[in-house]
């Protein structure tokens, strides 16, 4: 068994990244929209701002309160849009109910889109022509060729269809010359088409619930899910009553710990597998779109 460690992926990718910026005529400038004071959306944003410092990356964070509305989130989204300092807008979901989601995202200007979800940048993918891309599933493909994982010819089955991780992934397996299978929470004998594949990516948002009968032995599993345990019970079930009795929680993915170990050779761990990488494909966007912003093209 070999487990996958993302922190040295991102480690890389920062690698790559530093000399990149340090070409540049400006540092590359990423703003970051965070509305209220979710707890969770809190750590993530601290966690892209930090990563930002590192790498010598311009950020600014902006902080509306739970009230705002949709109009005034698409004015600072348009102010953003003309400034010629931010190369990289990312608003940071989910967004209050009051506000429609889809309209602020798709008011985040295409050339500017951190996080690949403008439907322009969406069709790019699907015609694998280069655009930002959805920031955990780049991660993953990364994080494969990283450890020499083969896709080409390969069959890969992608657990979960939503618009930032399963249908994505789905498409970069695609493009990687994989053979690819999407499953969701319809899809018949669920087990049995996870057991046929070589990759099984797993983003569904259920604790666990990958377990080995749904593992092909030798298959390489990688676990997108990132749930709360809050029952001490479970978390033993799963061997984790150690991180519960310390932290009052435990963090589990979407597959089952204890069981993967048995049957797969390889299996990104939740916490320090997939989790790292996606703020490390954030920076790599942002670097991207600085690039382009500042290619002779561009320059007035
Ligand atoms: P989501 O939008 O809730 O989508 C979940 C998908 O899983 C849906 O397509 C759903 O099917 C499918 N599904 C749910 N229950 C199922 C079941 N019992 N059997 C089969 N399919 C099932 O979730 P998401 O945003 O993609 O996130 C998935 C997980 O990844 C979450 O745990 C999230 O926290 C985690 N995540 C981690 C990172 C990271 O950086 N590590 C980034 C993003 C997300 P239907 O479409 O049929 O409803």
């Amino acid at each position: 068994m070999h487990i996958l460690d993302g922190t040295a992926v991102r480690a890389q990718i920062f690698f790559g990244l530093k000399p990149r910026i340090q070409k540049l005529k400006r540092p590359p400038g990423l703003a970051v929209v965070l509305v209220g004071h979710d707890p969770a959306s809190e750590i993530y944003v601290r966690g892209k701002i930090k990563a930002c410092a590192e790498l010598g990356i311009f950020s600014e964070q902006l902080t509306p309160p739970e009230s705002v509305t949709t109009e005034e989130l698409l004015a600072i989204i348009d102010h953003l849009n003309q400034r010629p300092d931010i190369d990289a807008i990312l608003v940071q979901m989910p967004l209050p109910k009051q506000v429609d989601s889809r309209r602020v995202l798709e008011a985040v200007a295409a050339d500017k889109d951190a996080d690949g979800f403008h439907p322009v940048n969406v069709g790019r993918l699907v015609a694998n022509r280069p655009a930002p891309r959805a920031c955990t599933p780049a991660g993953i493909i990364e994080m494969l060729k990283y450890y020499g994982i083969p896709m080409d010819g390969r069959k890969a089955v992608v657990l979960g269809r939503s618009d930032i991780v399963g249908k994505p992934m789905a498409l970069m397996l695609l493009h990687e010359n994989a053979t690819v299978t999407i499953c969701h929470s319809r899809t018949s004998n669920l087990a049995e088409e996870c057991r046929r594949a070589d990759i099984l990516v797993a983003a569904i948002g259920r604790p666990a619930l990958v377990t080995a009968e749904y593992i092909a032995p030798g298959a390489t599993v990688i676990d997108v899910g990132q749930n709360r345990i809050d029952d001490r019970e479970h978390a033993a079930q799963l061997g984790r009553a150690e991180e519960f009795d310390r932290k009052g929680y435990a963090l589990v993915g979407d597959v089952h710990p204890l069981e993967v170990l048995h049957c797969a050779a390889a299996y990104t761990p939740v916490p320090g597998g997939v989790g790292p990488l996606t703020i490390a494909m954030l920076m790599a966007n942002t670097v991207a779109l600085a690039e382009s912003h500042q290619t002779e093209s561009h320059q007035k």
